[in-house]
């Protein structure tokens, strides 16, 4: 059984939040690319699993791939990795966290979400760690950072990222991401808090039994 959500509807979901998105950008700068379309061209990136952005970049420029940013998202002209940084970098990424509820929705009202129920009747929310960004040079005031034995010290990004799953289910049910931000403090407490609020960002009906690890918070189990 495959998900209830076809590619039109996605899309049509990720559209209506690109609408009104902020443009940073001045009068007068060049504006041949709209945000809509940087978005739309970074959500391709993942649509297509690329394995890097810059593979992702030499496909777009075939006929092919010119081909599908068309047909498949919508984009006119496609911008190249830079244009699309210099575009998203001032977008916060909670712009789009709508498109994790409306695909939830979807899935809700269609019955999809409920064949997911696997665990005493219950689902199984799986809660990951991940880095997406890392530099010795560049960081911001966003940037988590650690301090080598060596004195130097690496910079960088990091989500827990919830995604609801099922045994014998290839695909999985993205939430939105929680970003760890330096004030979190560090290390297993930082992860802790971080899943915590991960967990209360989570749209009903999951999973309330109170948890071993995150007493009084939502649970996993
Ligand atoms: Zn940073």
């Amino acid at each position: 059984m495959g998900l209830a959500i076809g590619m039109p509807e996605l899309l049509s979901m990720l559209s209506a939040e690109l609408d009104n998105l902020p443009d940073e950008r001045k009068q007068g700068n060049n504006t041949k690319y709209t945000v809509e379309e940087a978005m739309k061209s970074a959500f391709s990136v993942f649509f297509m699993q690329s394995p890097s952005f810059l593979d992702h970049q030499r496909l777009m420029k075939s006929h092919k791939g010119r081909d599908n940013a068309n047909s498949l998202f919508g984009i006119e002209s496609i911008p190249c990795d830079n244009q699309i940084r210099t575009l998203l970098d001032p977008v916060p990424a909670s712009t789009v966290f709508g498109v994790f509820r409306s695909v939830y929705g979807g899935l809700s009202k269609t019955g999809t979400l409920s064949s997911y129920r696997c665990f005493q009747g219950e689902f199984l929310l799986t809660l990951d760690g991940t880095e997406y960004f890392s530099s010795k040079k560049i960081h911001c005031s966003h940037c988590c950072h650690r301090t080598h034995k060596n004195g130097s010290t690496t910079y960088f990004h990091a989500a827990v990222t919830p995604v609801l799953v099922a045994p014998g289910r290839p695909q999985v049910i993205g939430l939105e991401p929680e970003f760890i931000t330096p004030q979190d403090g560090h290390d297993l407490p930082r992860l802790r808090k971080c899943c915590c609020q991960a967990l209360d960002c989570c749209p009903s009906p999951l999973p309330t039994r109170p948890a071993r690890n995150f007493t009084g918070r939502r649970s996993l189990l």
